[in-house]
Formats: structure tokens, sequence, C-alpha cells
């Protein structure tokens, strides 16, 4: 079967294949802790799971939208990101999307032509490198140094001519890492000097723990602002992942070339879920509060126990998002792997541990905990790792 040199040349999702394996070793009765994807283990509040049955009995359900999704949702987005920001963006500057994962890739496709680089700093999420490539666009990662951000040097040393977008996704996956204000002010004026459009994918931003502070890339500047797409969704603050909603918000320009593409690759998100994600957005954040607080609350206990473990390394704690994204070289080290992803796969095998290797992020000494997870299965999860090492 012949197939398109395009999807030859892509990895697949490492946390979607890692996830998957786990799933079915669950399917086969294994006692599997399944620390690999991130996604809330929350069912969605169910005034929003309601929005939805609403627009099913109603029958508006039924029917296609326009593509970039109803109004009344990009009203929604538009109050929700206005109150959280201050920012306020027309609907013309919204599109909704079958999650944010497609609105990055829609981004990229509209925005890349053959060779055109993006700046993709490490460790990043899966998606990024491979989306770029999707769109014949040529990914440049961009390593970080202290604390898992990058600078505007780090950023300088892979400007080309050919660079066309910088992604800040902030707080990060899989390292929970925030930019301050003033690290964003300096990248966001960098970019906007090179004519190179930020990506911000805020998807995590109401995951913010033991009182950290943040400030949106698109919140600094009005210059800024302009020269910047929002990418964020409903997936991780209202727990609903299954939904498959999220939106880029940005140039008008940008906007209606993404309309034109979801015009021809999916007609409109499903109309049931944008219902429900109008309930979410409208809300009064107090559910999202609810998990907030949870996931808060696991870190606090996870934290220290993973940074027990013998031979994980990992200094500074997350102030954001679920995931702790450990050194663990001297852990497989220790237990005499020739790699973190061996060492990452004995584990699954071995104990039913399931984490993602740090490979896939592009650090590859590294593995990602995700703790979107109940704390009795966390704390379990840490007592295999040890025993595994073969801690005391
Ligand atoms: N951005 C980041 C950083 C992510 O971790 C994810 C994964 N959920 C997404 C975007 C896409 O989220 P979704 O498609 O579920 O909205
Ligand atoms: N973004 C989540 C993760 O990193 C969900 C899976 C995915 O889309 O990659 O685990």
């Amino acid at each position: 079967m012949h197939l398109a040199k395009r999807i030859i040349s892509v990895a697949p999702s490492a946390t979607l294949a890692v996830s998957n394996l786990a799933k079915q070793m669950k399917a086969k009765g294994e006692d599997v802790i399944d620390l690999s994807i991130g996604q809330p283990d929350f069912t969605t509040p169910a005034f929003i799971a309601d929005a939805a049955k609403a627009a099913i009995n109603s029958g508006a359900a039924s029917f296609y939208t326009a593509a970039t999704g109803i109004p009344a949702l990009k009203a929604a987005i538009a109050g929700h990101v206005e109150r959280q920001t201050g920012v306020h963006y027309t609907t013309k500057q919204i599109a909704v999307t079958t999650g944010a994962k497609l609105a990055l890739y829609g981004l990229f496709q509209v925005l890349l032509d053959p060779g055109e680089e993006v700046l993709i700093p490490l460790p990043g999420w899966v998606s990024y490198v491979e989306q770029v490539r999707l769109a014949g666009g040529v990914p440049r990662p961009v390593p970080s140094h202290a604390h898992f951000k990058v600078t505007v040097d780090d950023l300088e040393a892979q400007r080309t001519a050919k660079t066309r977008a910088l992604v800040i996704n902030s707080p990060a996956n899989p390292t929970g890492t925030i930019y301050t204000k003033q690290e964003l002010t300096l990248i966001g004026n960098w970019a906007l000097q090179h004519d190179i459009l930020v990506v911000a994918d805020d998807i995590y931003r109401d995951l913010l723990f033991n009182g950290a502070a943040y400030t949106s890339m698109i919140e600094i500047d009005p210059e800024i602002t302009k020269n910047t797409v929002l990418i964020s969704g409903v997936s991780k603050s209202y727990a609903m992942t299954g939904w498959r909603i999220g939106f880029a918000a940005g140039p008008e320009k940008l906007i209606s070339a993404m309309a034109t593409l979801l015009g021809h690759a999916t007609g409109n998100p499903t109309t049931a879920a944008q219902y429900a994600a109008i309930a979410a957005f409208d809300s009064d954040g107090r559910s999202v509060e609810q998990m907030r607080l949870a996931f808060e609350d696991r870190l606090n206990t996870l934290y220290p126990l993973v940074t027990k473990v013998p031979g994980f390394d990992l200094p500074d704690k997350p102030q954001g998002a679920f995931y702790l994204f450990p050194n663990v070289k001297r852990a497989a080290q220790l237990t005499n792997y020739n790699s973190v992803d061996d060492f990452v796969s004995a584990l699954l095998a071995e104990t039913g541990v399931a984490i993602v290797p740090g490979r896939a992020f592009g650090m590859p000494d590294h593995a990602r905990l995700s703790y979107a997870t109940a704390k009795p299965d966390l704390i379990e999860a840490v007592a295999r790792i040890n025993a595994f090492v073969g801690a005391n």
C-alpha cells in the first residue's frame, strides 16, 4: 500500500501510544496505574452535560453549524477571555475547533509554506513538531536551559530568515512551568521585532498552583496581542477532553483562512459539544476551582514523594498543569537499563505503572508523570516505582 511521504515521516503520538497500551493491559485484567495521558480523571460537571442534553432534546444539536462554530459560543469564548485577560476579541477573530489540537493543526496549515520554520521550545508537547511537519513546515526545536524555559538568546540562536512562528505553552506540558510576565514581555517584543507570530497555547491556564502568578502572552501589550494567536479549549479546565472543543483567537486574516480550511476539513465541531462549551465558558468557575484544588493537593502530595525516589531528579516544583517531568537517567542506570525508554517500558511491564518517556517531548533523559489521577493511585504508583528501583 502506497502512503504519502507526508505521513511516513511523522511519528505517532507517544502520549496516545502509551495510554493505549495501558488501556489494553487494563482490558486484559492487569493492575495498571495510568500516569501517561494528560486528562482529568473527573467527569464533566453535570450543568455542562445538561446543556448538551438540552440541545439534543430541542433538536438544535441535529444540524451543521458555521464551520468556525455557533455565534453564541464565540460570544461566550470572547466574554470568558475578556474576563480573564481584559483582551477583547470579536467573533470574527475566533474559530472554534475540534479540540485545541485541531486549532493548532489548522493554524500551522494556513500559516506555513513548505520549508518555513516554527520555533518549538524543548521540552514541548509531542504534537507541535509533528503538526508543523504535517503542514510542510520545519520544526526548529529550541533547547531550554534553566528551569525548562527558553530565553530570547535561545530563540535568537535558532532564528532564520524562514522563521514564521514561535510556540509558547504556559503553563507547560510536560513540565508545569510558567513564564513570568517579564520573560513573556522580552520574548513577545523579540517576536514582534522579527515578525514572528507567537502561538500562545494557554490550555492549562486555569490550573495554577500554590499561589503561582500568571500572565498570558495576549495581555502584555496590544502590539504583542496583534502578533499572537491564542489557543485554548475546554478539555483541561472543565474535564471535557472527550467533547473535543478548542479554539483559536487572533488576527482576522488568519482566522478567516482557518475558516476556509475547517469548512473543508470538519465542517464544524460537533454541535451538541458546542452547546456544552457555552455552558462551560459562561459558568462562574466554581467547578474549575474544585478540580484545581484537587490537582493542587495531588501535586503537593506527589512532588515530595517523587523527588525522594532514587535516581529521580526534579529540582523545581511545577507551578501549573498536571505533570511532573523528572530527569530519571540515574534511575535507569541504577536498574541497569540502557536508556530511559527501556526503563519506562520495563516499569510498565513489571509494575503496571504507565509514564511517558521524555524523548517524545525532546528530552530523552526525562519521563513524564501525569497526576490527573486519584491520590491513592498516585501514592501506590510511587510505592511501585520505589520497589522497582530498589529503594527500601
Ligand atoms: N496543547 C497542549 C499543550 C496539550 O497538552 C494538549 C493536550 N490535551 C492540547 C493542546 C490539545 O488539547 P485538546 O485537543 O484536548 O483541546
Ligand atoms: N495533551 C495530553 C497529553 O499530553 C493528551 C494527549 C495528547 O493529545 O497528546 O497527554
